[in-house]
């Protein structure tokens, strides 16, 4: 798995859904230029196959599927296939990280009841239980024990909201743990690499506010001003 970076604004400035992202980003993807996280050789990669995956996204109001088509390559130089994947997509994660960041922004910020959150979200009780401890866990991990006491969950969703780049911490997260922020799974024993080269970096071509009617702004005001106004 070779991760790239791709949010480098702040994210409630992202008002398009992941598909779209995803599209865009893929239009830029060259293999060819890319770093093998397993041999760290440069310029050995090329196109292996691709696969279809589902990604989840909150559009609307409401939970939608998407289809993406991700792209595997192969490495010359030692035979590892990595699929290229960007940071708004957790790995062997249906959900997109904005949709999992948002599911957490409302339940921290005590809009509904569990079952009404479950609802609105379509999901279990269970996989947001499961999605809690996972960011409190790699909260931890990131801030430290002591700082992690010091700071609330809403206070670390709100610093990630704000950040200016929120590459940096994902990769940041990746360079320093060895797999991504809220990725659940380890990565598949076979998989012995570390990926410390995340240039080059794709920049999407286009403002990041087409016309989709994506409601990440509503949790990121509500995260950053605490007002309760949401669609
Ligand atoms: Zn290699």
């Amino acid at each position: 798995m070779i991760r790239k970076n791709s949010l480098f604004i702040k994210l409630f400035k992202i008002k398009i859904s992941s598909n779209f992202l995803f599209d865009l980003f893929m239009k830029q993807v060259r293999p060819e230029s890319e770093t093998c996280p397993v041999c760290k050789s440069s310029g050995k990669l090329h196109i292996h196959c691709y696969y279809k995956r589902y990604l989840i996204d909150f559009v609307g109001g409401k939970p939608v599927r998407h289809e993406v088509t991700v792209l595997r390559c192969i490495c010359d130089s030692c035979g590892a296939t990595h699929a290229i994947l960007p940071d708004f997509i957790i790995p062997f994660c249906s959900f997109s990280l904005f949709f999992v960041l948002r599911v957490l922004g409302e339940y921290f910020l005590h809009l509904h009841t569990i079952e009404q959150l479950c609802e609105r979200f379509s999901i279990s009780s269970k996989q947001l239980y499961k999605w809690l401890k996972l960011w409190k866990s790699h909260k931890a991990q990131w801030l430290g024990f002591l700082n992690d006491l010091d700071l609330s969950d809403k206070g670390f969703l709100r610093a990630l909201v704000r950040m200016d780049r929120v590459s940096d911490f994902t990769s940041g997260f990746v360079r320093t743990f060895g797999n991504s922020f809220l990725q659940s799974h380890a990565n598949p024993k076979n998989a012995v690499y570390c990926q410390d080269v995340f240039v080059p970096d794709y920049h999407f071509c286009r403002p990041l506010n087409g016309t989709h009617d994506f409601v990440f702004p509503s949790i990121y005001d509500g995260l950053i001003t605490k007002r309760r106004t949401f669609s």
